[in-house]
């Protein structure tokens, strides 16, 4: 089955509201021509009003880097799904490696987050991905299945079938280390074989799994030739309009 490709940026904590909206202002531009290939970004949510209002009317998507599985309430410096569609938004990510590590998400919380973003109507995008030393000692996809099963866990095939995953090894990310595109296109094939395995067939034919880890114009082509491989989400190479434009053009049929 041929799923649409899908390229995401995922800006982190760079680009305030002023730089963020020139950037989406100039991507836009750029991604006009493009036809077959989804775009999202992924501001920060301060900037990411203004995003909104720089895509507004066009193809790309724009989602929040975080939120809470909590719609309102004592959480201080959270967000909530519902606020993110409220002010425009149509995407979130969740279970980004640097989440877990600086924001403490464990696989429940996680879901957490995911439940509250689809309650919310936004489209659901869950990052997983294992430590150098866990691909080392050979218990690459014991970890991979527990990330999986924990950040999907109670959720029905329908829902799942909704949600993106990007797989990041964290020893890849922003390092300029990239797994081979043999050694993505394994874990993904992995992945897309646990989903298989847990749901409906229509689950594993349906969901697209992105890679991510110092993809750059230079690398996207060749990682993104592999059928298991349906996009990528991009973290430094997706700040500047001209090179994230390389990428999502590589992605192109
Ligand atoms: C990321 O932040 O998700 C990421 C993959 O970053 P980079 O492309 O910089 O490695």
């Amino acid at each position: 089955m041929s799923r649409r490709p899908l390229i995401a940026g995922n800006w982190k904590l760079n680009l305030g509201p002023a730089a963020a909206a020139a950037a989406a202002g100039e991507l836009v531009e750029l991604v006009a021509p493009i036809r077959d290939v989804d775009v999202v970004l992924f501001p920060t949510a301060l900037s990411a009003q203004r995003v909104v209002e720089a895509t507004s009317g066009t193809s790309v998507g724009v989602g929040v880097q975080w939120v809470s599985p909590h719609d309102t309430g004592a959480f201080t410096g959270r967000n909530s799904a519902s606020m993110a569609r409220e002010l425009g938004c149509t995407w979130m990510l969740a279970g980004h490696s640097e989440a877990r590590a600086d924001l403490g998400d464990t696989d429940a919380r996680v879901n957490g987050s995911l439940r509250a973003g689809m309650a919310s109507g936004l489209l659901p995008m869950m990052a997983l991905g294992e430590p150098l030393e866990v691909r080392e000692s050979g218990n690459l996809e014991a970890f991979l299945a527990a990330q999986l099963s924990g950040g999907l866990d109670g959720l029905m095939a329908d829902q799942v079938s909704t949600i993106t995953l990007a797989y990041e090894p964290i020893w890849a990310i922003g390092t300029g280390v990239t797994a081979t595109p043999q050694q993505a296109q394994d874990t993904h094939a992995f992945i897309r074989s646990w989903l298989r395995d847990n749901y409906p067939a229509f689950v594993a034919d349906q969901v697209r799994i992105l890679y991510g880890g110092s993809v750059k114009p230079g690398n996207a082509a060749d990682l993104l030739a592999h059928p298991d491989i349906d996009g990528a989400l991009v973290g430094g190479a997706s700040l500047k309009p001209a090179d994230f434009i390389r990428i999502i053009e590589a992605a192109q049929g």
